[in-house]
């Protein structure tokens, strides 16, 4: 707003810009994603970042850089004593491959016009004027795109599966619940670049022949529910939804759905229930949403990062897509980097890139210097990654493997002071908090482990109550009805495999 006030409207003020610049604008974007760096101001076209700015550095940078284009140099990111002026030549940008996020901070997401002059909905029109309905399904599958809300199946299966059944209502629905503690990738894209999301809800309504969608938003997220709605309004007055899409004859209209922050309300079957106006509960499978979903009919249910890669796919072919990741997890996956970590934020990289550089290049290494212990990933669903999985190339499969899971994208990093039985009890707890109560396991087996794990950690368990929490881990992640419960016992049975001793720690020290 400072900046807003002193640049005005005044035409007469002489900006040394080469190049035409007629005065300049300023323009509220998106999040750059480098959270530890915030508030960050981009100066175009000189290509400098600035870091940490406060309201009192306003004037100095109007007059100094705006004006006369001098740099800053105390605003500039440093890192090892070495000044980075532009935003690209940041080790933790310069590491990244952005794909899903490449215009979060570079647009203002509540005009469809940047979005289109970066090739926004030419995707689209690919779509419905220059392919077949069979070769727009055919290169969704060819590129390999997994679901990136955490299970990982490929979309294109998802699509084709819905696009054949018999019943002609069928719907899309995107599921921006993002409930997961310390993820915040869903929320950067419905804020920085709405239409993306819903550019690719779009090209997917078209493919499987979906006349109605459905965004499904936690209600803590204001600012993306009200990016959506002026994002989905200027999308009508221009064609691209509502009736007869850029003179095609395709229908389609999206609606926003606010669900009131329950986390079992990420499970698909619990969400299409939830938009229904019933209790957000999951239910026994099969059948599943693509032939029984949201009001009955055939649903694709797919999360923000997933759609948001559909319109690049399109417009630039599945082998361009294919160029990213790793063979069996084609393309980039965003992650919430948190924790013990210099450069905490957002970041979008190739499937296949390690830990190591995820921690250390991009993140910067762990804070002050205390050795890195273990990395959270996949949030309260997940796992523990550890030192001799610094090196392992992350995609669905090689975590996986690991008892972890990619879930969503978060990953919270631990140096050597992180009590693990402590991180193992908060995950529970949250859990346990969470749990909808409709079966057995889940409901009653993780109140036990969550008394069992605060016996422990008060000093007063035994190795028995060891045993009993790893058998009763073992019975809820066999038992349970949906994912919530299935993967609820990940940070238990992770940790004690990796870390037993601390637990035995507690126990035998009565600490
Ligand atoms: Fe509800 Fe948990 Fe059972 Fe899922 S596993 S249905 S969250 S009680």
């Amino acid at each position: 707003e400072k900046m807003k006030e002193l640049v005005g409207d005044n035409e007469n003020v002489e900006v040394k810009f080469e190049g035409h610049v007629p005065h300049p604008e300023v323009k509220k974007s998106g999040c750059h994603g480098f959270c530890e760096m915030g508030p960050l101001m981009r100066i175009e076209p000189l290509n400098i970042l600035y870091v940490k700015v406060q309201l009192e550095d306003c004037e100095e940078i109007y007059n100094e850089t705006i004006k006369n284009r001098n740099v800053i140099d105390r605003l500039v990111y440093k890192q090892n004593g070495q000044s980075y002026v532009s935003q690209e030549s940041i080790p933790f940008y310069e590491k990244q491959t952005r794909i899903v996020l490449k215009n979060c901070g570079h647009i203002d997401a509540e005009h469809i016009e940047e979005y289109i002059a970066v090739g926004g909905y030419e995707g689209l029109e690919k779509v419905l004027f220059d392919m077949t309905k069979e070769e727009g399904l055919d290169e969704i599958l060819k590129s390999g795109l997994r679901g990136r809300g955490g299970a990982g199946f490929p979309t294109g299966k998802k699509w084709a599966e819905v696009a054949k059944q018999p019943v002609t209502e069928r719907y899309v629905v995107c599921n921006g619940d993002e409930g997961d503690p310390g993820a915040f990738m869903d929320r950067s894209i419905m804020e920085g670049d709405p239409h993306k999301m819903i550019e690719g809800m779009i090209i997917g309504a078209y493919l499987v022949g979906a006349q109605n969608g459905y965004i499904y938003v936690r209600a803590e997220y204001p600012l993306a529910v009200e990016r959506l709605k002026i994002a989905i309004a200027q999308a009508e007055d221009r064609g691209l939804l509502g009736d007869n899409i850029l003179g095609s004859g395709f229908n389609f209209r999206l609606h926003i759905n606010r669900g009131a922050g329950a986390f079992v309300c990420g499970e698909g079957s619990a969400l299409t229930a939830s938009i229904e106006g019933n209790r957000g509960m999951p239910r026994v499978k099969p059948p599943r949403s693509a032939e029984k979903g949201l009001f009955g009919k055939p649903t694709v249910l797919n999360n923000v990062e997933t759609y948001a890669n559909v319109p690049m796919i399109i417009a630039n072919g599945s082998d361009w897509y294919r160029g990213f990741g790793t063979e069996g997890s084609p393309g980039t996956k965003a992650f919430a980097l948190t924790g013990s970590v210099n450069n905490t934020g957002l970041i979008e990289v190739p499937m296949g890139t390690t830990l190591r550089e995820i921690v250390y290049d991009i993140g910067g290494g762990v804070k002050d210097d205390v050795p890195f212990k273990a990395v959270q990933i996949g949030g309260p669903s997940g796992g523990c990654l550890v030192e001799k999985h610094l090196d392992l190339p992350l995609d669905f499969d090689s975590v996986k493997k690991l008892n972890a899971i990619m879930g969503s994208g978060g990953l919270v990093v631990m140096d050597e002071n992180s009590c693990m039985v402590d991180v193992a009890r908060f995950f529970m707890s949250f859990t346990q908090r969470e749990s909808c109560g409709k079966c057995t396991p889940c409901r009653i087996g993780t109140k036990r482990m969550l008394e069992m794990l605060d016996k422990i950690t008060e000093g007063k368990g035994t190795l028995e109550d060891l045993d009993k929490l790893e058998e009763t881990a073992k019975t809820v992640r066999t038992m349970s009805l949906c994912g919530l419960g299935k993967s609820a016992p990940l940070p238990v049975i992770s940790t004690l495999e990796l870390f037993r001793h601390e637990y035995e720690e507690h126990i035998v020290d009565g600490k």
